[in-house]
């Protein structure tokens, strides 16, 4: 048969590439759990001690307070405050973003802390104790595979 392919694409440029139109998956399924099909929304997650009720960022095998192993996943949400934050002008090789870039702590409204960057904020208007929502944002698999959701704090 008579393959026209190379002529199609140059007749087509802006066809869309179906080898990329795979939905992101969560960049750390024990960390974030993507909750559209879209892949452009989400919540934290983690484990609260049934015991103490200390809750914390992600997987757990035992509370950290008070060593009980009778856990609870639980959702985090979106939301938080500012604890603390850094302009990272030197980044870590393979850092695909801008730099420099800022990386936030964010204090949760459960009590954990969530180191991410945070995006759509001028370094002049960055306030501790300002109030940021989780966002996600796809980015390319090093190895190929389906974008990764990563989560990213951005002002709310
Ligand atoms: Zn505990």
């Amino acid at each position: 048969m008579w393959r026209m392919g190379g002529q199609w694409a140059c007749i087509m440029p802006d066809m869309p590439d179906t080898e990329s139109q795979a939905t992101p998956v969560s960049v750390d399924p024990n960390r974030l759990k993507i909750t559209n099909d879209a892949a452009t929304e989400g919540t934290l997650i983690g484990f609260r001690c049934n015991e103490c009720e200390t809750t914390v960022f992600g997987p757990a095998v035992f509370c950290q307070q008070c060593t009980s192993t009778d856990l609870e996943a639980v959702e985090l949400g979106v939301k938080g405050t500012l604890f603390s934050y850094t302009i990272v002008r030197i980044p870590p090789a393979g850092w695909p973003g801008d730099v420099p870039y800022v990386l936030g702590q964010v204090e949760l409204p459960q009590g954990p802390q969530v180191l991410a960057e945070i995006i759509g904020c001028e370094h002049d208007d960055l306030r501790i104790g300002m109030t940021v929502e989780m966002t996600l944002q796809a980015v390319p698999a090093e190895n190929g595979g389906p974008d990764k959701a990563v989560y990213k704090w951005r002002p709310a």
